[in-house]
């Protein structure tokens, strides 16, 4: 049966959840303990466990446990201290893809998120084309794998990202809501803790078909009123609860991993053009304006050199963001050495207002950074014309001949399906 858009009355959420992302992120250095029992977590007598591979997980080893009762069901894993340095920024780079999709992200923890992606739909080729793209996305930009649950709420898209793990995609079409939960067991239900699935232990009720079975006012009297409320609720599929954006966002940026090292100027400038018309167009979405620009070059030995620079005035388009990139890097003098990565961010960003003035980069009016407000609006313009036709329906000439891989091309990744929703190739626009 092909999946569409049409398996959702309402809303499209996407739950993007790293896939052991402590012990995936200490992986990439040390990649020769792949397949083995790997467990992160620090050294005290009462640390616990952070993160465990699956191949540890199989053993019972689980994320919370203290150590000691880790290391007496996997006697021979792998124990790796956390290394701090790296999670924050993988976790940026991950969010960053999210968000290069729709600005409706929700992060709730450094490697999971929720994306309301209704809207973007149309633009994007449907939810599974989406979450292909994501998955592929986040691998490409880090080695790290995510899974993700699509639905049409956040419980069940939650419920559904844990049940496809690890490598996986499920979608769950609200007309399949209460299959797919009603033989799941109580304390597997997001949001229901040990105590919660005792108690219900106790009167019988094991799975969530079964709690659906008992009736409001015995849930209530059962576990008080609000969490009796709540389960009635989730058990049946209903979670109202809406994408919430943290507005605090201080920047956007997007970053770009080369195929290849590279010294080529020519392939970093038009990378850095790409990257700066992506910005732009989610800054112009939600309608802020930056008063900054920043670059980030890292180079073959994963040396990261940085540079920012304040605007007396906001900008929005992807010429000004170029501009100020291209300024940037040539103030970084010669290239160190070959380049593996390029990003681009906007900075201190505040809310765009309709009578906005010519800019200048730095009010000297030396460097020629003018902001022409027609340019504003021919940008403005692209975005409209890319909702309609999608993400290469209208790229500047530079970008089609720089031969820079488009964000989502028609074939949206490879994302393992389980059953019993299998995702067909058929819904892929
Ligand atoms: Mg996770």
């Amino acid at each position: 049966m092909a999946r569409t858009a049409s398996d959702f009355r309402d809303r499209v959420i996407l739950h993007v959840d790293m896939d052991a992302f402590f012990v995936n992120v200490e992986l990439l250095r040390r990649p020769e303990l792949r397949g083995r029992q790997v467990v992160v977590a620090g050294s005290g007598p009462r640390s616990v466990v952070l993160s465990a591979s699956y191949e540890a997980r199989e053993l019972g080893v689980g994320s919370a446990m203290p150590v000691s009762r880790a290391r007496g069901l996997a006697p021979h894993a792998v124990y790796i201290e956390p290394s701090h340095g790296g999670y924050r920024d993988y976790s940026q780079r991950i969010m960053e893809v999210l968000r290069s999709v729709t600005d409706l992200v929700e992060q709730v923890s450094v490697d999971e998120a929720f994306l309301d992606v209704t809207g973007s739909l149309r633009r994007l080729g449907g939810p599974v084309a989406i979450a292909r793209g994501i998955r592929r996305e986040i691998y490409e930009a880090t080695g790290l794998v995510a899974s993700i649950g699509v639905a049409g709420n956040k419980f069940i898209a939650k419920m559904a990202s844990t049940g496809s793990k690890p490598d996986g995609l499920w979608l769950v079409p609200d007309d399949r809501i209460l299959d797919f939960l009603d033989p799941l067991p109580v304390r597997r239900l997001w949001g229901v803790g040990e105590k919660t699935a005792a108690n219900l232990d106790d009167a019988g009720l094991r799975t969530s078909g079964d709690v659906r079975g008992a009736g409001l006012d015995y849930l209530r009297r059962r576990l008080g009123q609000a969490a009796g409320t709540h389960l009635h609720q989730i058990v049946r599929g209903i979670d109202e609860r809406p994408v919430v954006v943290e507005r605090t966002e201080k920047s956007m940026g997007a970053e770009h991993t080369f195929t290849y090292d590279t010294d080529d100027l020519q392939e970093i400038r038009a990378v850095l053009l790409q990257l700066s018309h992506d910005v732009a167009r989610r800054l112009r979405r939600s309608g802020r304006r930056a008063r900054g620009v920043a670059i980030k070059v890292r180079d073959r030995d994963f040396r990261t050199h940085s540079r920012s620079r304040a605007l007396d005035q906001g900008i929005t388009t992807g010429r000004e963001v170029y501009e100020g990139a291209v300024r940037l890097l040539t103030e970084m003098g010669p290239l160190p050495s070959r380049v593996r990565l390029v990003g681009v961010r906007v900075e201190r960003l505040d809310e765009g207002d309709a009578g906005r003035q010519l800019s200048l980069w730095d009010g000297d009016g030396s460097a020629g950074l003018h902001a022409a407000p027609e340019w504003d609006e021919a940008e403005s313009a692209m975005d409209v014309i890319r909702e309609r036709f999608g993400p290469r329906g209208l790229q500047p000439a530079r970008l089609v001949r720089g031969g820079v891989k488009p964000r989502y091309g028609p074939d949206g990744g490879s994302g393992a399906c389980e059953d019993p929703y299998p995702v067909s190739d058929e819904n892929e626009a």
